[in-house]
């Protein structure tokens, strides 16, 4: 029976998979060109501090609008690329992008705001990673507080000790790194009291439910205190309704990342809210004359 079960599921698959297997060609070699045909773009979505309102940085998330597919989430062509190799050359042009981004948006701007870049574990362990960073930082001409990457616990499971070397040269050029959906991998908290990381991210799948959860709750005050006690930056990822954010304000949270401020935005859009914003900073202070 189970047999026959097994036959009919795998008969039924077939078709879908043979679609799936094709599709997934196509869309690899298309990423080739993706590139050079300026197909893909960077969204950025900000972190805000949630007692200031402030703007602290943005994530930059890939975006791909296929010619003939369309739109393709980053979770579907990323593993591609990863499996490919392109994963190397899209980060070079991601690095890129998001180094001339932070120029622009640090324009005029009272404080510096980064922009985080996602580095593929693969991406993380080539020799030449650091140097690729140094490189971009170097060309672009900005100060390396402006650029911070997002690495996830994966790329601690094999050669550890060579990770934290490179985790060390990139602080030590003033890169700032976070840790990636916190609390979905492997890493054991004797890993995290090793790595010269600065910010961890927890990950939304702790915020979906937290409200109602407990358990979701208990982790993520624990997750809390053990990076207060670390001296880590922590920021919530996923927030989306108000009653999470209040939730999480109660147990004093202080940075956070979700569809509750802002979506992932074209840089545009970003630029022109950044500019909306400070000039509501120069209003309040023209108007005491204390200041002027
Ligand atoms: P991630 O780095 O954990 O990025 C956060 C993801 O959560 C983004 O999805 C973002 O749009 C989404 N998100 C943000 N706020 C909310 C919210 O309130 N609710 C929900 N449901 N989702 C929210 P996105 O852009 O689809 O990216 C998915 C993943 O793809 C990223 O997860 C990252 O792992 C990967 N990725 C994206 N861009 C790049 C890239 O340039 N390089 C690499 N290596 N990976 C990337
Ligand atoms: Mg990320
Ligand atoms: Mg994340
Ligand atoms: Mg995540």
């Amino acid at each position: 029976e189970a047999r026959k079960l097994g036959r009919d599921t795998w008969c039924h698959y077939t078709g879908d998979l043979g679609a799936a297997v094709s599709e997934r060609m196509s869309i690899s070699t298309d990423l080739q060109n993706a590139v050079q045909d300026n197909q893909l773009t960077l969204h950025y979505q900000p972190v805000v501090d949630g007692w200031t309102g402030a703007i602290v940085g943005y994530e930059a998330l890939m975006r791909w609008y296929h010619p003939s597919h369309g739109f393709i989430p980053p979770n579907r062509f990323i593993p591609m690329a990863e499996e490919s190799g392109q994963i190397v050359e899209l980060t070079q042009w991601a690095l890129d992008c998001a180094a001339r981004a932070a120029t622009r948006m640090n324009q005029g701007l009272p404080h510096d705001i980064y922009v985080a870049v996602n580095i593929s574990t693969l991406v993380f362990r080539r020799t030449d990673f650091v140097e690729r960073v140094t490189d971009v930082l170097k060309r672009h001409n900005i100060p390396a507080r402006w650029l911070e990457i997002e690495i996830t616990e994966s790329m601690l499971l094999d050669d550890f000790a060579s990770a934290i070397e490179k985790l060390r040269e990139l602080g030590a050029l003033g890169v700032r790194i976070a840790l990636d959906d916190f609390g979905t991998g492997y890493s054991s908290l004797n890993y995290l009291k090793r790595l010269p990381i600065h910010k961890i991210k927890l990950d939304r799948s702790f915020v979906n439910d937290i409200v109602e959860d407990p358990a979701d709750a208990a982790i993520a005050r624990a997750v809390l205190a053990v990076a207060g006690l670390l001296k880590l930056t922590v920021i919530v990822e996923g927030v989306e309704t108000e009653r999470q954010f209040a939730f999480l304000k109660r147990l004093r949270f202080t940075q956070f990342q979700g569809y509750l401020f802002a979506k992932p935005l074209p840089l545009e859009t970003v630029l022109a809210s950044l500019l909306a914003a400070s000039g509501y900073q120069v209003l309040p202070d023209a108007a005491q004359p204390s200041q002027a």
